[in-house]
């Protein structure tokens, strides 16, 4: 077998290549490059899917979190509650804000941030003369996190809620898609993304009308849509590009039948493993967009696995390999105590390949020989 790629670009654009194509040639022959009505109407389109009053694109994932903490208003005094196990710029984000995060721990089974892990946070952030001011819950991997309880915390102690839905736009949590399940969504259009582009961009999703204006003046260095030259609060260089967005309008249509083909090669292989692994474990009341296929093996047994798997050209990846506080840059930020659950999963966690254009075949060969190798 060749080289089985973990995520497959080139056969999806294949598959859109003429419509994508056209699109992007109408985009170069408009010489409108930022912004504009390409991105206009994929705002538009992405409120509808997502059942959001608004949506902002913007230039990355990470452009998304900074600009909702920025219409926050997050001040440094302020503390941030984020999961520890997560990518980077979960935690990045609420440092470049100017405020300050606190990292916790996440469930064993769904990766995703819990009611104690936030009650320990927001502990921390007392006993450190911080305001506990918000939270950052992320739909790891695909799973959107625990919205109802999350939510119920944040309000009784007068907090903000962020889902970081990088990894989650097109996942539902009790019949609701991801986008209105906390006061700001934000996701990414990182290629390897569930729904990706073809290059970086972003999207923040919200109900609420006050913040949607001001994330719209952020996203072009605070200016004052009245009076262009007038900044009246600090923004950023956000926008998206109008190239990104030719290509995610028609993305968007494939979007939902991607998603059945990851719902399909997950069941495959939780079918084929489940009883010989450690597989994925999903709340009945969510459907995940399979960001990642992401099995926990012992520590001492994983290298062995990955090294069985990759002489047979099967790649397979960890994330993450050190929760964020171990990080170098990030080992004098508050923790709220041990975080050992994050720090355990680090070691343990193992993903598959995993794109909607698997063929059978190939998830065979697969897990035969992860059937072999265990
Ligand atoms: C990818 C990712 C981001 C950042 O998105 P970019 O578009 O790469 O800036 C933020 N949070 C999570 C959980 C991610 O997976």
């Amino acid at each position: 077998m060749d080289n089985i790629p973990f995520i497959d670009l080139k056969t999806q654009y294949n598959k859109i290549k003429e419509i994508v194509d056209k699109s992007i040639i109408e985009v170069l022959e408009s010489g409108q490059f930022i912004l504009g009505n390409k991105v206009t109407e994929l705002e538009e389109k992405l409120s509808q899917y997502a059942s959001v009053k608004n949506t902002i694109t913007c230039a990355s994932g990470t452009d998304a979190l900074v600009m909702a903490l920025m219409a926050l208003e997050t001040k440094p005094n302020d503390a941030v509650i984020v999961p520890s196990f997560t990518f980077v710029a979960s935690g990045e984000s609420v440092v470049l804000a100017g405020a300050q995060p606190i990292f916790v721990d996440v469930d064993e089974k769904t990766f995703n941030i819990t009611e104690d892990a936030i009650k320990k946070g927001i502990e921390t952030a007392k006993q450190n003369n911080l305001n506990p001011a918000g939270i950052i819950a992320v739909d790891l991997f695909g799973q959107p996190a625990e919205y109802d309880i999350i939510n119920a915390i944040a309000k009784e102690n007068g907090m903000w809620v962020i889902a970081d839905s990088a990894q989650g736009f097109g996942a539902t949590y009790k019949n609701k898609k991801t986008g209105s399940l906390a006061d700001i969504t934000t996701t990414s259009f990182y290629p390897a993304k569930p729904f990706g582009a073809y290059g970086d961009g972003g999207a923040i999703f919200t109900d609420n009308d006050n913040l949607a204006e001001k994330l719209k003046s952020i996203r072009v260095h605070g200016y004052d849509h009245q009076d262009k030259y007038n900044n009246i609060r600090i923004g950023i260089n956000g926008r998206m590009d109008t190239i990104q967005a030719a290509v995610m309008l028609e993305k968007l249509k494939i979007f939902d039948a991607e998603i059945k083909s990851r719902q399909t090669v997950a069941d495959t292989y939780s079918n084929e493993l489940k009883d010989i692994l450690d597989t994925p474990y999903i709340e009945e009341h969510n459907q995940s967009v399979w960001a990642q296929y992401t099995i926990k093996i012992d520590a001492d047994k994983r290298e062995e696995l990955k090294a069985k798997l990759s002489e047979k050209n099967i790649p397979t990846a960890c994330f993450y390999p050190k929760p964020i506080h171990m990080q170098t840059a990030y080992k004098n930020f508050l923790t709220a105590g041990e975080l050992s659950l994050s720090e355990s999963l680090a070691k343990q966690v193992l993903s598959l390949p995993m794109h909607p254009y698997l063929e059978q075949d190939i998830l065979e060969y697969i897990i035969t020989h992860i059937k072999e190798a265990v």
